[in-house]
């Protein structure tokens, strides 16, 4: 299961999309000079700007204090040439990664980690999701991949990837399970997953034998080890499962695509195009 191609043509609708809407923007914050960051940051830009977004990169020093951020982000909030509001996470010491985030307007936060949203998740109504998960999702949709009564497992607890991704297979009516590092015999629930979901940040974790003959792959992981990247998964899984994501080349690019579109829903709310639900405007 290759991201690229269903990225790719995300990618163009979101440009069609941002030509009707006219002005859609998106703002990064990256407190630090995290170089890991800064990648994935000026990632973001780039694909923002391919879409014909405009976008603001607001670099703070690691010395400001967690009132300054505050102020920084609530003035992107008042900002309307800014529809969808990223703060890098995590923010280095001192500052606190939850009073950032809720700092954000709901209606502009595309990565969805506000309470507000990630709440709205838990309920079912989802909002603003992150897009880590969509991305995910729309790639097991893209390859009809059957979620109704499917046992999902999800290695991994993050708010930005394995609680949103289980609430959603949830949704989709999967009997879902969630490991993490107290998990006892994780082999256990991998083998019994028809749709397994893999995001530990542990390179090849998931090795080929623990994988259920005929079932769906998602490798979430992104390691760096020498020689290059690889995930969490053991690429001869592919032997087994019916599908597997690569690495590189899997969720990752889905990850930018999704955060553009997100980032076109953020304007429709802006422009009153859609109801943002719960929230005045
Ligand atoms: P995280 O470190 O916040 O969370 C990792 C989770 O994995 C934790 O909940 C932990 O309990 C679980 N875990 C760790 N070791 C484990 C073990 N041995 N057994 C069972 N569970 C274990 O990471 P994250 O932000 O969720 O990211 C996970 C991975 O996905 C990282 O490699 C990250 O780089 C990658 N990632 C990729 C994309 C993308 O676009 N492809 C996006 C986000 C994250």
């Amino acid at each position: 299961m290759k991201g690229g191609p269903l990225a790719e043509r995300i990618r163009a609708e979101v440009a069609d999309d941002v030509r009707e809407l006219g002005e859609v923007g998106l703002a990064t914050v990256q407190v630090g000079e995290d170089p890991a960051s800064a990648i994935y940051i000026r990632r973001k830009h780039e694909a923002a700007h391919e879409a014909g977004m405009s976008s603001v990169d607001l670099k703070l020093p690691a010395e400001i204090s967690q009132e300054e951020l505050v102020a920084a982000v609530a003035e992107l909030n008042e900002d309307d040439g800014v529809d969808g509001i990223l703060v890098q996470l995590p923010l280095p010491g001192g500052l606190d990664d939850a009073l950032a985030v809720a700092a954000i307007d709901p209606v502009k936060d595309v990565d969805g980690v506000h309470p507000f949203n990630a709440g709205q998740l838990y309920l079912g109504r989802p909002t603003h999701v992150p897009a880590t998960p969509l991305g995910i999702m729309a790639l097991l949709a893209e390859h009809k991949v059957m979620l109704d009564g499917a046992r999902a497992v999800v290695v991994g607890r993050s708010d930005i990837v394995g609680k949103p991704v289980a609430h959603l297979l949830l949704q989709a009516n999967a009997t879902v399970t969630i490991c993490h590092t107290h998990t006892d015999d994780l082999e256990r629930h991998t083998l019994d997953a028809d749709v397994l979901v893999v995001a530990a940040g542990v390179p090849e974790i998931v090795t080929a034998d623990m994988v259920k003959s005929g079932s769906a792959v998602v490798d979430v992981g992104i390691n760096r080890v020498e020689g290059g990247l690889v995930g969490d998964v053991d690429p001869d899984a592919a032997e087994r499962a019916a599908f597997l994501t690569p690495v590189p080349g899997g969720i990752g690019p889905m990850t930018i695509a999704m955060l553009l579109a997100n980032t076109v829903r953020a304007a429709r709310y802006r422009l009153g195009l859609l109801a943002f639900p719960g929230v005045s405007l």
